[in-house]
């Protein structure tokens, strides 16, 4: 995705075609099961995606929310952005939107979100009908065999933000993602949502946030870190200032609960940076920039 969004940048192109078509690359990847195409579904079976975007030079903005049966939720977002005059559209009006604009409704399970799915809904409960074969046989003989489930499948994070720089100073972001696997059917998330799980100002940068997106909302974390940047915070200091201040916050009360967020910034200059919390998730970001393609390590803390 990178390679292509670079592509467009170098050639001339806008920040908004680079960071969108970035986004699409993943959102088809049946492999990914975080955003897209093969998203991990909601409890009922369901793939619900939440994507924005958001352009640095006029303060545009567009997000989708709920949006079932199109692969491309960052696309549409934009459609929002730059054809309605609205900010953010949720479930089936954001889908007749797409539908207007001739995209097809498509089936976003593949086999392997499917077997997922599956899984979680089988291992869930003791007590209710679904389970594994074996499971089932046991509590159909009576022999007492009923009752082996494992714990319930994880709950699965994973977003993709990409944020861009063109030559010219123009900035722009897009954050897409099919939320947290297994969700409350018509639970949102920070991702489609300005200023949680993206904000971009040209005169200052960009930041993209990943993770649990209620504490995304509750801290308007992807704003804040923009603003720190302002104020003179580099994006690796601005991501860790968000980081620590949800950690604070939780500390405050005496709970030693992490959310696992990860946040990404990059400023105009074209500096970049990376946070996460010791959530099992790295603190990487891959960055094109004119040195090449790089992975770069950010830091973990919290
Ligand atoms: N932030 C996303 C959400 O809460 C999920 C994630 O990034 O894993 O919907």
């Amino acid at each position: 995705g990178l390679r292509q969004g670079w592509e467009i940048l170098s050639s001339g192109g806008t920040p908004m075609d680079a960071v969108e078509l970035c986004a699409n690359v993943i959102e088809v990847d049946p492999d990914d099961s975080s955003v897209g195409y093969g998203g991990l579904p909601n409890a009922l079976g369901v793939v619900q995606l939440d994507a924005s975007c958001m352009d640095g030079r006029t303060y545009a903005a567009g997000g989708v929310a709920s949006l079932e049966g199109i692969k491309t939720p960052a696309s549409i977002a934009r459609l929002v952005m730059e054809h309605t005059d609205h900010v953010l559209m949720v479930g089936p009006g954001a889908q007749q939107l797409a539908l207007d604009f001739g995209y097809g409704l498509e089936d976003l399970m593949t086999e392997r979100s499917r077997q997922s799915w599956l899984r979680w809904r089988e291992r869930l409960s003791e007590t209710d009908d679904y389970g594994p074969p074996e499971h089932l046989a046991g509590r159909r003989s009576g022999d007492g065999l009923g009752g082996l489930l494992e714990g319930p499948e994880d709950f699965h994070y994973g977003t993709t933000n990409v944020l861009a720089v063109a030559a010219n100073g123009d900035i722009s972001g897009i954050t897409t993602t099919s939320g947290l696997s297994w969700k409350v059917p018509g639970r949102v998330g920070d991702s489609p949502i300005i200023g949680a799980g993206l904000y971009v100002d040209n005169s200052v940068g960009a930041a993209g946030a990943t993770g649990r997106g209620e504490d995304v909302i509750k801290s308007c974390a992807s704003y804040f870190i923009v603003m720190r940047m302002r104020e003179g915070r580099t994006p690796q200091e601005a991501c860790e200032d968000a980081i620590d201040m949800i950690v604070d916050r939780y500390r405050a009360i005496g709970n030693d609960f992490v959310p696992g967020e990860k946040f990404v910034a990059i400023n105009k200059a074209g500096e970049f940076g990376c946070s996460s919390m010791p959530s099992g998730r790295n603190a990487r970001m891959t960055v094109r920039h004119g040195g090449g393609l790089e992975i770069y390590e950010g830091s973990t803390r919290g």
